[in-house]
């Protein structure tokens, strides 16, 4: 089968001729239909400091994804050829202490699909049964393929009851923004997006109703009094991995507010954190999704008429990847996504 590997110590990615994988009795194999490109497979791509000492070549790369079970294991049950799925790509183990209490998304024994073993981007992907997750007829391939960044925005967004409060988002990458829009829908009185990249502020607009904003053009204070905030935002998300995104989150929250931490800086930064305490904010640390509940609250919001597709700006074949690749690494584009069958 043809599938995407990173096969060489350098930039990019090779389409090549790899084994199909086989099924043992608790696996399924899975067809795919369609996968999106997400930051890690980016980092792959230009083998950055992380990269290049974490991935093993040769790897076949990509988590995200959807796809149709083409075969299932003996002992798999309530799954069944033909039906269409996704799958978490944080596998979890079973030893740890968290893993044992049921917190497999805090379980430090996981093993991620595309990083740690062979990735979704792919003719064919086997994955252990107990990851899959099906998909309602209402979520299209495109959608389907992008409901792991998506479950990053349901996990962080929905941390803090938004009912009402008044939302500041850092970073209006495809996460930020896809956050933006969750946080309109479950009731939020004003949602505030900021970015440095005008592109992605005009994307947001495309996505939801967020106010947005741009820090090296225009003043937050000026911007929080123009929208009638007057002791600051009640809940923020940081979602760029930014140090001046941060700071400036710190400075624009009310007393007593809470902080969701998504954004990985690239580097150790320098943060204030006499500030925090002197505000009495909440911090809290996302990482990855709260696993099959944060996909059950997931696909319920879009069932109940959360609309994200607009994030997907650009659709290519698997052939086309290094136009792809190319156009992600511009900073031009929200989600894109590779069709394979
Ligand atoms: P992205 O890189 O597409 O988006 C980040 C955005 O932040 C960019 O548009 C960038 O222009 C913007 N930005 C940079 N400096 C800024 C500033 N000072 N103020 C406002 N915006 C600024 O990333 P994404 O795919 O949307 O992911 C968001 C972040 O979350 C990334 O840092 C990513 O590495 C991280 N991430 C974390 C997890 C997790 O489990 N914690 C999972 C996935 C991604
Ligand atoms: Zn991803």
């Amino acid at each position: 089968m043809k599938a995407l590997v990173k096969d060489i110590d350098g930039i990019g990615l090779t389409l090549r001729e790899v084994e199909k994988p086989t099924i043992q009795a608790n696996e399924v194999l899975i067809k795919i239909k369609s996968t999106a490109i997400c930051g890690t497979d980016l980092h792959i791509w230009n083998w950055d400091a992380w990269a290049s000492s974490t991935i093993k070549i040769p790897m076949t790369v990509g988590h995200e994804f959807m796809g149709e079970i083409e075969e299932i294991g003996e002992n798999v049950e309530n799954l069944s050829v033909g039906m269409r799925v996704s799958a978490e790509g944080h596998i979890a183990g079973s030893n740890s202490r968290n893993a044992k209490a049921g917190k497999l998304h805090l379980d430090p024994d996981t093993v991620n699909l595309g990083v740690d073993r062979e990735g979704a981007f792919a003719e064919y992907l086997m994955m252990p049964a107990s990851n899959v997750v099906a998909l309602p007829e209402s979520v299209s391939n495109e959608v389907g393929s992008i409901l792991d960044p998506f479950g990053n925005a349901v996990h962080a967004t929905l941390s803090f009851d938004l009912v009402g409060e008044d939302v500041l988002i850092t970073g209006a990458g495809p996460i930020g923004i896809m956050s933006a829009a969750i946080a309109e829908h479950v009731g939020a009185r004003n949602v505030l997006i900021s970015d440095i990249n005008d592109e992605r502020l005009k994307l947001a607009q495309k996505v939801c109703n967020a106010e947005t904003f741009n820090p090296t053009k225009e003043n937050l204070k000026e911007k929080m009094k123009s929208m009638g905030l007057k002791e600051g935002f009640d809940i923020g998300l940081e979602m760029s991995g930014s140090e001046a995104a941060l700071d400036q989150m710190v400075d624009a929250m009310i007393m007593g507010g809470k902080v969701a931490l998504l954004g990985i800086p690239p580097e150790k930064i320098n943060f204030d954190l006499s500030k925090v305490i002197f505000k009495a904010l909440t911090l809290k640390a996302i990482y990855g999704r709260e696993v099959f509940e944060t996909w059950y609250k997931g696909l319920a919001l879009l069932d109940s008429g959360l609309d994200i597709k607009n994030i997907i700006t650009h659709t290519f074949h698997y052939t086309e990847f290094e136009e792809a690749f190319n156009l992600l690494n511009s900073g031009k584009a929200g989600k894109v996504v590779l069709n394979w069958h």
